[in-house]
């Protein structure tokens, strides 16, 4: 097959590494969800079972990628830290960003059934994916913080705006006119004086999204000092066969992923962590 008169057509696939040294941040979004979550009736303003469900399929992809360092999730995206130094598919670009999308999509709809056993899937869902360069550890920092006032943005437009709806009536097009230019405190003292609702009293689920963390991330075992003097002995094969074992044994120790709603925009998180950055 290699070289029939057709095989030079392959000369027009060019190659994309991604430049090495740096990090790597997948972003995956629910395309169109807004239509989706409508016709499978998602609850407004957070359907427990749709975060789960997203949760779940960001805990596979780790588990099948233990490059993946930290993850975090809000609505109908999820974003992926890859370890600094992965060779993940040589740091191709497409090849990664089209797999783990892929696979993202599969376990969503694979683990549909147990998070919504009563609303039949009406269609194929899908996700966009894409890949963004970052060179230092105060780009990934800030990049996170982006993510999680995101969500607290939009949580408490959320809250507030179904609140309107639901509970006073109002049509979504009033509710939208009652929150135009109205600040974050506005929102606050809305929720309290009309609904009673203290919103840092709401789930943290809904307010910091989730953070999903590889206790048994490759970087904790690379840490594990070398012996000084390898054994002479030791043959090429010999220690391919080791290597294997050792990649085989750290796959294996990969099922450790540990969900948290913490606050990641603070110094907390991270003087705790150092290994993520690394
Ligand atoms: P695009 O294809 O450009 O991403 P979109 O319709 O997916 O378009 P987003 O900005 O990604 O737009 O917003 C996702 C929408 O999905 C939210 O606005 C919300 O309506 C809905 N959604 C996602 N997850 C949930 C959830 N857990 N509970 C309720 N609604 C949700
Ligand atoms: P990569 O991840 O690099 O693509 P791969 O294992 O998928 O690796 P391919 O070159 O894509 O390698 O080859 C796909 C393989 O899948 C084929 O070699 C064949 O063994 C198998 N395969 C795919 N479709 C069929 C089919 N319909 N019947 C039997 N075997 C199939
Ligand atoms: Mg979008
Ligand atoms: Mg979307
Ligand atoms: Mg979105
Ligand atoms: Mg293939």
């Amino acid at each position: 097959m290699a070289n029939t008169r057709y095989a030079y057509v392959r000369d027009f696939e060019l190659p994309d590494p991604l430049l090495p040294g740096v990090f790597m941040l997948l972003r995956l979004d629910g395309h169109s969800f807004h239509r989706f979550s409508d016709k499978h009736e998602f609850i407004k303003p957070n359907d427990v079972r749709a975060l789960k469900l997203m949760d779940h399929a960001a805990k596979d992809i780790m588990e099948e990628y233990p490059d993946i360092v930290l993850a975090f999730g809000e609505s109908d995206e999820y974003s992926f830290l890859l370890r600094k130094a992965t060779t993940l598919y040589n740091r191709r670009q497409s090849k990664i960003v089209s797999t783990l999308t892929s696979y993202f999509t599969s376990c969503y709809v694979f683990r549909w059934l147990h998070y919504f056993p009563d609303v039949p899937l009406q269609y194929p869902p899908s996700f966009d994916g894409r890949i963004v360069l970052y060179p230092t550890q105060k780009h990934i920092r800030d990049y996170f913080a982006w993510r999680q006032a995101d969500t607290h943005i939009n949580n408490l437009y959320n809250t507030t705006f179904w609140a309107l709806v639901q509970q006073e009536g109002q049509t979504t097009a009033e509710a939208h006119a009652t929150l135009k230019g109205t600040y974050s405190k506005d929102k606050h003292e809305l929720l309290f004086s009309r609904f009673g609702i203290n919103y840092n009293k709401l789930d943290a689920q809904f307010r910091k999204g989730s953070v999903l963390l590889n206790e048994a991330s490759p970087m904790t075992i690379a840490s594990v000092p070398k012996p000084s003097s390898p054994m002479p002995m030791e043959g090429k094969k010999e220690k391919k066969a080791k290597s294997k074992k050792a990649q085989r044994q750290q796959h294996q120790k990969k099922a450790k992923i540990e969900v948290l709603h913490c606050d990641i925009i603070g110094n907390e998180f991270w003087d705790g962590r150092p290994e993520i950055l690394e």
